[in-house]
């Protein structure tokens, strides 16, 4: 049969069959890696995108056929570790997605490599956990004395080491800090504003904090509502919220996946069903309940639900403006900004929002870049990824670094980790850096803009 090159009917993604025991037969998963990677072999395209390709065909090439027959299939686990789940090669790259009959779905794949070898048990475990209870960190940390104490070991070279060594936290790292003023119980609430329902947008706003706003950097969080209160929006935030589960997914955890949605959907799906608009500052979080979680619970009502509601917040302020009813009385201009457009946003398929949106503002020239910064999620910090982390965005670093108008005046990513991420990769791998004065999130910049 001839296979044509690439699909033209739209890419559709099929439904993780996690419950299905089929899911963990090792074999079988196996024989679906060395498929696979032989249309890869053959392909290449992805190359530039991650190290998980590079290091593939490095096997290939190297082993004695110069095929994938030619690889030992006990190395397959080292591409499989290598992809942090950005889903870019399968949103952007891959031409042989479903409904192609070659059905191929790389970082699906690479997820139930690492739900099997999670179900088995590996031994960064510790670590991995630790990283990925984003919740109970924050928890902890926020009691006053011990965030004190934890930011400033963040910033101790021999507790660094030390973390390294027994943490597996790489110690040169950018790390965030905590807070002990969570913004869930710190933030404003909203002033009694009419609902005015738009064409394209509810009038009326759930803020979905994230565990990283609520616990790192609260002032994102509040810059979001100095903005919904100046467009007289009304909003609520999310009451109890647990995380979103993307650093669980990441691992493999799917059953700790399972355990956080069934903390977070209940009350979501409230909130859609009543009319708001979802709101989620952080895009992994945003993709988690727009498309990781649908497809592990196909034919949840209340999942689909959300999943419906959820905006990324430059999308919803984007069509409030079409709708005719967002301000753009803006008073500051922003100058020079280096706009890094996250995976986990490019992915959500709703175009360049946030760059439509700080463009609006005059005196602002925004220098677009559009490229993984390989920070990843918890991927970047762990002491075996994080060289590579720093490898994989050194071309974008220096994009980012080099506006077009000349001095960058601002970092900005929507998702704030990779922003900072950036920052350490200019200052040449060193965290806290002079550049990360210039990290801001682009909704801190939209309520610059505004004057707020
Ligand atoms: S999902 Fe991202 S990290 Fe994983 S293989 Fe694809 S491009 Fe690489
Ligand atoms: S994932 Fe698709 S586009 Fe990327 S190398 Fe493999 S076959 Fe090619």
């Amino acid at each position: 049969m001839t296979v044509r090159e690439g699909s033209l009917e739209a890419p559709i993604r099929h439904p993780i069959d996690w419950k299905n025991p089929a899911y963990y037969d090792e074999a079988a998963c196996e024989a679906e890696l060395e498929r696979v990677f032989d249309i890869c072999h053959g392909c290449r395209r992805c190359v530039s995108l991650c190290n998980s390709f590079p290091l593939l065909f490095d096997l290939i090439d190297e082993g004695p056929t110069g095929e994938v027959d030619g690889v030992d299939k006990a190395d397959f686990h080292k591409v499989v570790d290598q992809c942090y789940l950005c889903d870019v090669c399968y949103m952007t790259k891959c031409p042989y997605v479903p409904p192609h009959p070659w059905n191929l779905d790389f970082p699906h794949l690479m997820l139930q490599h690492k739900a099997i070898e999670f179900k088995k048990g590996i031994p960064t475990a510790f670590r991995d956990k630790t990283l990925s209870d984003t919740a109970r960190n924050g928890k902890l940390a926020a009691i006053p004395v011990v965030a004190q104490t934890v930011n400033a070991l963040a910033k101790v070279a021999p507790a660094r080491a030390l973390g390294e060594k027994l943490l597996g936290v790489h110690k040169t790292a950018w790390l965030p800090q905590y807070t002990s003023q969570p913004f869930e119980s710190h933030h404003a609430e909203s002033h009694k504003h009419a609902v005015k329902d738009g064409q394209r947008t509810p009038g009326k706003v759930a803020i979905y904090t994230t565990c990283y706003v609520n616990w790192n950097e609260p002032g994102i969080g509040h810059d979001l509502i100095k903005v919904l209160e100046h467009n007289a929006i009304p909003f609520v935030v999310v009451e109890k919220q647990a995380c979103c589960g993307m650093p669980k997914l990441e691992l493999g955890d799917l059953e700790s996946v399972e355990g956080l949605v069934k903390q977070t959907i209940p009350g979501l799906a409230k909130l859609a069903k009543a009319g708001y608009a979802i709101v989620t500052p952080i895009p992994s979080c945003t993709l988690m309940f727009k498309q990781e979680i649908p497809l592990m619970f196909p034919g949840d009502e209340d999942i689909a639900a959300v999943q419906k509601a959820m905006f990324d917040p430059f999308e919803y302020f984007v069509a409030r403006d079409k709708d005719g009813l967002l301000k753009t009385d803006f008073k500051q201009p922003l100058g020079n900004v280096s706009y890094h457009v996250a995976c986990h946003l490019r992915v959500q398929n709703v175009g360049q929002k946030t760059r439509e949106m700080l463009q609006k503002v005059p005196e602002t020239a925004v220098n677009t870049v559009e490229r993984c910064s390989g920070h990843a999620g918890t991927w970047g910090v762990k002491k075996e990824f994080h060289e590579m982390s720093l490898k994989i965005g050194k071309p974008m670093f220096r994009q980012m670094n080099e506006h077009p108008n000349g001095t960058v005046d601002y970092i900005a990513s929507d998702c704030q980790l990779a922003g900072h991420h950036i920052a350490q990769g200019i200052d040449a791998g060193v965290a806290n850096g002079p550049t990360d004065d210039k990290v801001q999130h682009p909704l801190s910049l939209l309520a610059r803009a505004y004057g707020l």
